[in-house]
């Protein structure tokens, strides 16, 4: 199939327009948005894109987690849609872009192909993931989570907010609970472009982050015992310093996220020490330290390094230690013929690239399970995101959609 031409793009002021009509339905109280997952603003933006999406000639599908489809039909009756999307929740302090943009650039690739009269042989289906964010009802990422099959969707229902309503009672209260089975559509692929939510394409200047992989994440906690002492008089060789052994486990791991870098992190952000006075030497620290990295086997040489070294360390010292695993996820590798149509979309259209590890998790993860996945990221301000004072510039939102639009045809195929 031929690669679609350079002079092929979007429609920047469209897209943008979009962006603001949107951020109008939950308004933030600084400048941002509050349309959190099944509010009734919730439901008030999804009733504005449906109708942008009617208008634009698609036919909207929804399914029994409240996820949106809008299909473009394509040529070929027996073809696969290609996907495209991202979510319209938001935090409760959250930006006018995050998810918003990668579902409103997903309409404006079927609005511009609609100006240009262009067929795709696959169709097109542009879609609004639900509670993406997962403030409201825990955890992130619930609906695309219950599509791939990594959720059950009587979990997902039974999920409760701080006031104890349920995910399943508030989808059917907001009335976008369909009755089409979550996770049977089959997909040729699926893009998503998304803001970056981090620093690194504004600082050297790139228009597009071409995302090649997501971060795993592995939580281990760490409970270091020794004996509750005077700090006063207790005689240096007689301790047995819980807080110590802590402080040398943890410069441990910082030398073992450093020594994979430029990819893997690793720090302890949460601590608790016991007692927990002045004049006690701890004799027990609670604390879980927290390794990513986008490759596996990173990962699982942290843990084993942090294990052995940790118990070393404490043998050293007369204390014990006990670990345990509380959580984490594997890193996503994203598909390569996905990814490439993305790198070269850049290319063809002239702006600069570089490839970009996601930190964040985002719905492209999951369904990358299920189907060929890759995303496109576009810069924002100071990296900043999850805050109503997140930015863009129209320029970045109408590159990385010209690169989404690229991907996406050259994906489902002009028809000539
Ligand atoms: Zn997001």
């Amino acid at each position: 199939m031929a690669a679609p031409g350079e002079n092929l793009r979007i429609n920047g002021d469209r897209l943008w327009d979009s962006l603001m009509e949107m951020a109008k339905i939950g308004p933030g109280v600084a400048g941002g948005n509050n349309r959190q997952t099944l509010t009734d603003e919730d439901a008030e933006g999804r009733t504005l894109f449906e109708k942008w999406c009617e208008e634009a000639g698609c036919t909207m599908g929804l399914d029994t987690m409240g996820n949106m489809f809008a299909r473009r039909e394509g040529t070929d009756p027996e073809a696969l849609p290609v996907y495209v999307g991202s979510h319209l929740d938001t935090q409760p302090t959250g930006g006018k872009y995050d998810g918003v943009l990668g579902v409103l650039g997903g309409l404006e690739i079927v609005r511009s192909l609609n100006d240009m009269n262009i067929k795709t042989k696959h169709p097109i289906v542009v879609t609004n993931w639900t509670n993406e964010e997962g403030t409201r009802f825990a955890p992130a990422m619930l609906a695309s989570g219950v599509f791939a099959g990594v959720h059950t969707q009587d979990w997902a229902y039974g999920r409760e907010d701080a006031e104890g309503k349920r995910f399943g009672a508030e989808l059917e209260r907001i009335g976008w609970k369909g009755d089409e089975e979550v996770g049977a559509r089959k997909m040729h692929a699926m893009f998503e472009l998304h803001i970056e939510q981090g620093p690194i394409l504004e600082a050297e200047g790139k228009d597009i982050g071409v995302v090649t992989h997501g971060q795993g994440l592995s939580w281990t906690q760490v409970t270091v015992t020794g004996k509750d002492s005077h700090t006063g008089s207790t005689p240096m060789p007689m301790r047995k310093n819980a807080g110590l052994g802590m402080a040398r486990i943890l410069e441990l791991v910082d030398q073992i996220a450093w020594s994979h870098k430029p990819d893997a992190v690793g720090a302890a952000g949460h601590i608790d020490v016991y007692p927990n006075s002045r004049n006690v030497i701890p004799g027990k620290v609670v604390f879980t330290v927290d390794f990513r990295s986008p490759d596996l086997s990173v990962i699982e040489d942290m843990e084993k390094r942090l294990r052995e070294g940790a118990s070393q360390i404490c043998a050293d010292m007369g204390l014990d230690v006990a670990f345990e695993k509380t959580g984490g996820f594997d890193p996503v590798e994203f598909d390569k013929d996905c990814v490439a149509a993305v790198r070269n979309a850049a290319e063809r259209l002239g702006y600069s690239h570089r490839d970009l590890i996601s930190g964040a998790g985002h719905d492209a993860c999951w369904i990358n399970q299920v189907a060929p996945t890759a995303m496109v990221m576009c810069p924002c301000v100071d990296g900043l995101s999850h805050n109503e004072a997140e930015e863009i510039s129209k320029e970045w939102a109408t590159a990385g959609t010209d690169v989404l639009f690229h991907a996406v045809i050259e994906t489902a195929g002009i028809v000539e």
